[in-house]
Formats: C-alpha cells, structure tokens, sequence
C-alpha cells in the first residue's frame, strides 16, 4: 500500500518543540505560562486592528464563550450559517438557545446576505429578535464582509466571526478574525497551523478578553479562598499547546504560500475540464488561505461525480471528503427553521474537498494528477 495522502495533515516547522522543551525546563505545565501569553501576543500582532485574543482549549470553546458573554440563553435564537462544520452551531444548543440556519451564496460558499435579511425581517416579525449572527469563512475563503457586517449593524445583531478555517486570509486586505463583535480561531490539528488541539477568542475590546479568561478559568472571584459568583469553564490553553503554536505561529504566512500552491495546482490540473470548476475567490478584495481546495461537478453523471472520484482517490490512499452537510440537512437539526433555498445543499451534493496540506511534495502531487486524470480519462 503506497503511503497515505491526507485532506490536511499536522506541519511542524521546527521550532514547535524547542518552546514546549522550554515548558519543561521551567516546569510551566499548566493551563497558563509564559508560551500562552507569548502566542497570544503573536496571534495579535499577526492580527493586528488593535485586537485581543485569549488562547482557549478549542475553537468550539472560543463560540461557546462568545456566545456566554453576549447573554445568549435558554428560549434565544442564534442566526447561524448552515453550510459548515457542526461546531459552529453546536455551542447555540449548549446555551439552551435555538438555531435558524440561513442558506449560502454561491460566490464564495457562505452566509448569503439576502437570505440572512430575509430572516432576521421574518424573526423580527415573528416578536423575537435574534442575539447573534454567526458567520464563517468556510475553506478560509473570506464570507462578503461588507454586506454581511453592513446587515449586523443596520439591526444592531452581534457578530460572532467564525474564522476557524480562516488564519491567513484577509479581505480588502484586513486579516479574517477581526471583523466580528468576537472572532473565534481553532488550532485543531487537521488546520492550517495547530497545537494539537487549541483554538482563541480575538475581540476589539481588552474587557471582552479579560473576561474571556474569567470564564475559561472557572470564573473565580478576586478572593484568596475559592469565591464564586458565576458559572465557569475549564477553556483555557496549556503552557504544552501554547508553545507548539509560537513555532507555528513562525510558519504561518509560508503553510499558507504553500496552500494557495496546492491550489493553484488544483487550477492547472483541472484547467483543460470545463464540467469541473475549482472554487476561487469572487475577486481580488478576497485573499484566502485555500486551507482546503474544493472543487464542484458542474453536471455530475453516474459515472463522473465527487462519490466516483473519491472513490478513485482511496483505491490510491488519497483522502479526499464531501464538502460540509449544511446543518439544516442534519438529523440533529431536522426540526431547526432555515431561510434560504438549495444553493448550500447543491454544493454538498456536487462539492469534493481534495488534499490541500502544506506538506505536500511534488511526488505526492504527481500521486493525485495521475489519479485524478486517470479518473478523468477513463
Ligand atoms: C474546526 C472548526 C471549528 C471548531 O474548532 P475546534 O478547535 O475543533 O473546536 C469551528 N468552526 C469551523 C468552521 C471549523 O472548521
């Protein structure tokens, strides 16, 4: 069996472990330590806008929080794109809240404006005003920021900007993760740069990081015994994880060069298939990290469809994967209302991810052209 090709797989650039062996020597394991504050540092210099991010246990987490501190609770609505990964939404139902999922466009796959007002006329209408937005850059490829942040503001809607997959992109040269109310990161490993496993909260406001850290350290009270007035959580990143992410942090603006390299080998492969478009920014206010490349069948048949090339891929060990399944189309969801029509469910239907990683080497994409045109040919 020929070695694995993966979706997007851990690259470390080197460093990662001279800061966790300096964790060691100094005997900073803990949930805090000078790795944690040192990457946040970076992330906001990285960031810039004068931002303020809080390194936290998860992405999820950093949506949970958000969430916390804009008051959602049981009974709320929460306006969530549908088209993404279930951890965007799943934090909505920890607060006991409901979600109303809106439907993408198909410019740049995400949160479509039109359907996004349509339902926040139709919640108003219906007596109850929804207590955030919850927008995503899906794929790192930057939502339509103006208009979206434009309909936030016109209804005085909080927004929680999921960045997730987003680190590196920008848009009208403004970095991603720093156009919300509160913008979420995620360090998962299958990102594009990782700690293992880790995620931030970056916001406009230091109050808003301060506490941040009051509730992801279990929301002690400023007493020397253990004195509590609210509920906390245990969401804060480790010394461990926090150093792997200063190494990465050092690698970043190259993992995404390399990215958008896979990407443009996608745009050559593919170049000469009129029925299969390789998806690409709308236009050039739109820079993305192309953390995964995606590709959609424009008139998927029996024979060529995103199934029979993925098939095609694992016979030859290369992972590939079906976009996102919109949340509206989840059993877990089934009874959640949704604005929009069918353009998130057609890309899930004619949509394939393909292996993006910066670790990629030109033998591994000889591996997937030859596939893939084989596939293609035959
Ligand atoms: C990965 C991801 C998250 C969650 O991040 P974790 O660090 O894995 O908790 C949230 N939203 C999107 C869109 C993601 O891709």
């Amino acid at each position: 069996m020929k070695e694995k090709i993966y979706l997007s797989s851990p690259h470390m650039g080197g460093t990662e472990q001279n800061y966790v062996q300096e964790a060691f020597n100094t005997n900073w394991i803990a949930p805090l330590g000078p790795n944690v504050n040192a990457f946040e540092l970076a992330l906001e210099s990285y960031l810039g806008q004068d931002t303020h991010v809080a390194a936290l246990s998860s992405g999820t987490a950093a949506i949970h929080l958000s969430l916390i501190m804009l008051g959602v609770g049981r009974g709320d609505e929460v306006l969530c794109q549908s088209m993404t990964f279930s951890a965007s939404a799943n934090p909505i139902v920890y607060q006991g809240a409901t979600p109303i999922f809106i439907d993408s466009e198909p410019d740049t796959w995400n949160l479509s404006p039109t359907y996004l007002e349509e339902a926040i006329i139709d919640r108003l209408a219906l007596g109850k005003k929804p207590k955030a937005i919850i927008a995503v850059h899906l794929y790192g490829m930057p939502y339509k920021v103006d208009e979206v942040t434009a309909l936030a503001k016109k209804y005085d809607i909080p927004l929680i900007e999921d960045s997730a997959e987003a680190l590196g992109s920008s848009y009208k040269g403004q970095k991603c993760g720093t156009f919300g109310d509160f913008s979420i990161l995620s360090f998962n490993g299958n990102k594009i740069i990782t700690t293992s496993g880790g995620g931030a909260l970056a916001t406009r406001k230091p109050k808003h990081k301060q506490q941040a850290l009051f509730l992801a350290t279990q929301a002690r009270d400023d007493a020397p015994h253990y004195q509590h007035s609210h509920i906390g959580y245990n969401y804060r990143m480790s010394n461990i994880c926090a150093g792997i992410g200063r190494g990465q942090m050092e690698v970043l603006d190259k993992h995404v060069a390399l990215r958008r390299k896979m990407n443009l080998f996608y745009n050559e492969l593919f170049s000469n298939f009129q029925d299969i478009m390789v998806f690409k920014e709308p236009c050039n206010d739109y820079f993305s990290n192309h953390w995964l490349s995606c590709i959609t069948f424009k008139n998927p048949d029996k024979k060529y469809n995103p199934n029979t090339l993925r098939e095609a891929l694992q016979v030859e060990n290369i992972e590939s994967r079906p976009l996102w399944k919109p949340m509206h189309l989840q059993p877990i969801f089934k009874n959640s209302p949704y604005y929009g029509n069918t353009t998130s469910e057609s890309l899930f239907n004619t949509g394939l991810c393909l292996p993006s990683g910066s670790n990629l080497n030109e033998e591994d994409r000889q591996r997937i052209a030859n596939t893939i045109l084989t596939f293609l040919k035959r």
